[in-house]
């Protein structure tokens, strides 16, 4: 088993070297007293620790003995004269069946150690298959290296209309990966990985870059669309994006209030006081917030009234089913309720169907966007349907 403590860094930032020193030694006769049974217990260097267990070839054993760790690290440990919590991952593998020898096992509690933090389980036994993944992983992080600098992150944009008269008043910028042998990438195949590792932050401006520019052109032809950026949980601990959205919005000459940020309710659960910080000094910019995906995260409504979003989209995933079930057409019901109560505006997402259309302006809902209107489209082909269109042809279609 690979032990690694998952805050020694900012431990030793706040409390200092000698302490975090302190909590080293404290660290061992810990392990040695936590009944797993283990021949070694040793430091392998910095905050991480191995043991070696003389268990079966049962995983389950190993498993029971993680959690006997994580029992011995219940206690707070006194450093200054504070009782500080510590939590720990442990990487599991299991001889003969991962590797028969210490340096194979090692590497492998070491990738199971790195899913355990990954995935906030405390710990993770590994799984075959995993190193072909890490492998995957590091072959990602350098093509999408490349694929920012080479230019092949391009943007898709879909129309958001109001329902009352079908004006289209902004648009959505969707990201895309134009990857020279895989063709053109969804956001969903690689955003989540950007996420996880620093790639979310050049990505983030990237896309912010993009969006500004089409945005400026467009305003140039005389199309004045509010325009809206999706941004990651990371972006908004990151007390640099203000100061990014403030040079681009200048670069480009846009006005704040023709862009807007989606966020996502989980942000209020990484780290509530840096993101509202943040948020509160984007919305003071001038720069429009909207919620996105409502629906699906676990903020409490208290989260809710506190984000300064004046915006909120209910999530594709009640939208798309509107017509034919009960169950969604009542929730998307109470989501434009308490949207319009809050003094929000709100949008559906996903709308596909005339049915579903004609149920959300009949819920009072004000904004749509979705295939029934559009797909997401390169700029060009927006354009293009833009000027084709006229406002009044949706709501006689419906
Ligand atoms: P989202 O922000 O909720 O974006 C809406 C997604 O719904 C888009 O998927 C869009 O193509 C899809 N959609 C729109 N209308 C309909 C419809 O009528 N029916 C159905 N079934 N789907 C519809 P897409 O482009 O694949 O993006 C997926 C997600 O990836 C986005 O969800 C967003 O969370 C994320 N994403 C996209 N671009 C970016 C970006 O630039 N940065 C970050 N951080 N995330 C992004
Ligand atoms: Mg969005
Ligand atoms: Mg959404």
């Amino acid at each position: 088993m690979l032990l690694d403590l998952d805050t020694f860094k900012e431990l030793n930032d706040a409390l200092g070297h000698q302490a975090g020193d302190r909590l080293l030694e404290q660290m061992g006769p810990r392990l040695e007293a936590s009944g797993t049974g283990a021949d070694i217990v040793a430091r392998l260097g910095g905050d991480e620790f191995a043991l070696l267990l003389p268990l079966g070839a049962d995983e389950a054993e190993a498993i029971a003995a993680a959690d006997n760790l994580g029992h011995a690290l219940n206690s707070p440990f006194m450093l200054n004269g504070l009782g500080i919590h510590v939590e720990a991952s442990v990487g599991i593998a299991v001889a003969p069946r991962h590797a028969s020898d210490a340096e194979g096992l090692l590497r492998r509690a070491d990738i199971a150690m790195y899913k355990a933090k990954a995935a906030r389980t405390g710990h993770a036994v590994y799984t075959a298959g995993q190193e072909e993944q890490s492998r995957d992983r590091v072959v990602l992080a350098a093509d999408l290296r490349r694929a920012l600098s080479e230019g092949e992150i391009l943007l898709h944009f879909q129309p958001k209309a109001d329902m009352q008269t079908g004006e289209v008043v902004g648009v959505e910028a969707l990201v895309r990966w134009a990857h020279p042998e895989r063709g053109l990438v969804s956001p969903a195949e690689f955003v989540p990985f950007a996420e996880q590792t620093e790639l979310i932050h050049p990505l983030t401006e990237r896309v912010l870059d993009l969006a500004l520019a089409q945005s400026a052109r467009w305003r140039q032809e005389g199309l004045e669309l509010r325009m809206a950026v999706n941004i990651s949980v990371a972006n908004l601990l990151d007390a640099r994006l203000p100061d990014l959205v403030q040079a681009l919005l200048a670069r480009h000459g846009v006005p704040a209030p023709g862009l807007q940020l989606e966020i996502t309710e989980s942000v209020v659960m990484a780290d509530p006081v840096r993101a509202m910080d943040v948020l509160a000094r984007v919305g003071e910019l001038g720069v429009g917030l909207s919620l996105d995906d409502f629906g699906t995260g676990y903020s409490s409504l208290s989260h809710l009234k506190r984000l300064p979003v004046q915006e909120l989209k209910i999530d594709r995933s009640f939208v798309m089913n509107l017509a034919d079930d009960g169950n969604d057409a009542a929730i998307v019901r109470s989501a434009v309720d308490l949207a319009r109560n809050l003094g929000l505006r709100v949008v559906a997402e996903g709308v596909e169907t005339a049915e579903a259309w004609q149920a959300l302006t009949d819920m009072g809902c004000e904004l749509a966007q979705g295939y029934y209107l559009n797909r997401p489209v390169a700029a060009g082909q927006l354009t293009q349907w833009l000027a084709r269109r006229s406002a009044a042809e949706i709501l006689e279609r419906t």
